[in-house]
């Protein structure tokens, strides 16, 4: 008597648990991420908006130049820097000139960047494709091979970013203008809308130039300064108040709070002031940079993990202050919009 019955109910606890747990699949909805909640990015006046028309700030970190970080460059990574440093945005510093990088190793540099922007769309991140390199103009076609490659596999995706030269040094902004309308044409004829950045002469310090003579005809093309806070102080922080004030878009996507070097002394209070000043403008900021080499600005130690899962000791104390900043500000970001 006492199994028959064990016997009979037995199938409908079976399938009352496999309804229940059914029900739980169908009815959990995952968070959505920052990019579902954001989309396509556009540029409206000096500000990135979202999808709705709303002001969106990026706050993240760039990996070092993937010739010598290789190893970061990685699906753990770049989940370890959504999860638990609260990243927005990651930038490809996609080197150029280099042994190992675009100019001689096209295929392997392309799939390592290929890597890591899959990874973002997967995350919900936004990701930034920087040719990074000091002499762009001299490599118009190889640049523009690339971009027109990425235009067209990633055009689609709202998380990509395209900066098409990285810290132009001695020349002119009349001839880094021409590269980048070259460069800019070229993209468009494959995606009409991602974000494009601009660099500026002089290591992407002279953004007043650009304001003075902007690229027109344009659309979502913003323009890239670059400090390094133990370097550049309130003269740069004055100069790009000038830029924006005469209309030009702003996008910090390299900095850091070392001097120009990269090594030098750790200026803690002049990367808060310029922390201040870019959350005062609603300028958006990537820190350089992802990579483990004894200097000042890499934010992970010799021989940090290459699948992340940093705790403190694995972090220098640029990388400390770094993670700091980016779990309070991108925190507070998420928080607000939850309310
Ligand atoms: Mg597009």
């Amino acid at each position: 008597m006492f199994s028959q019955n064990r016997f009979v109910i037995q199938p409908f606890v079976w399938i009352g648990f496999c309804l229940l747990l059914a029900g739980r699949t169908v009815g959990q909805t995952s968070t959505p991420s920052f990019v579902d909640r954001h989309g396509a990015l556009s540029v409206k006046g000096t500000q990135l908006v979202d999808s709705e028309g709303q002001p969106v700030v990026l706050k993240g970190m760039s990996f070092g130049w993937h010739v010598w970080w290789p190893q970061f460059w990685n699906k753990d990574v770049v989940k370890w820097l959504k999860d638990d440093w609260k990243c927005t945005v990651v930038r490809c510093a996609v080197g150029i000139e280099p042994d190992g990088g675009y100019l001689k190793s096209p295929e392997q540099s392309t799939q390592l960047v290929e890597t890591v922007v899959d990874a973002c769309i997967e995350n919900g991140m936004y990701v930034i494709i920087d040719w990074h390199d000091h002499h762009a103009s001299s490599h118009l076609e190889e640049s523009k091979a690339f971009f027109i490659a990425m235009a067209k596999k990633y055009g689609k995706h709202p998380n990509v970013i395209y900066e098409i030269y990285n810290e132009p040094e001695k020349e002119s902004w009349e001839s880094v203008k021409s590269y980048s309308e070259a460069i800019i044409q070229a993209i468009r004829q494959n995606d009409p809308d991602n974000i494009i950045l601009v660099g500026s002469p002089n290591w992407d310090q002279d953004v007043h130039y650009a304001a003075d003579d902007p690229i027109v005809g344009v659309s979502n093309v913003m323009y890239t300064l670059h400090f390094y806070a133990a370097t550049h102080k309130q003269w740069l922080r004055d100069r790009a108040d000038y830029a924006l004030q005469k209309g030009l878009p702003i996008f910090v996507s390299e900095y850091g709070g070392s001097e120009a070097s990269g090594d030098g002394i750790l200026d803690i209070q002049e990367w808060n002031t310029w922390v201040e000043w870019m959350n005062a403008r609603n300028v958006s900021w990537c820190t350089w940079s992802i990579s483990d080499k004894r200097e000042i600005c890499s934010v992970l130690i010799p021989g940090a993990s290459a699948k992340g899962g940093w705790g403190s000791a694995d972090l220098s104390p640029s990388g400390l202050h770094a993670r700091e900043l980016l779990r309070k500000h991108n925190s507070q970001a998420i928080s607000r919009e939850k309310e």
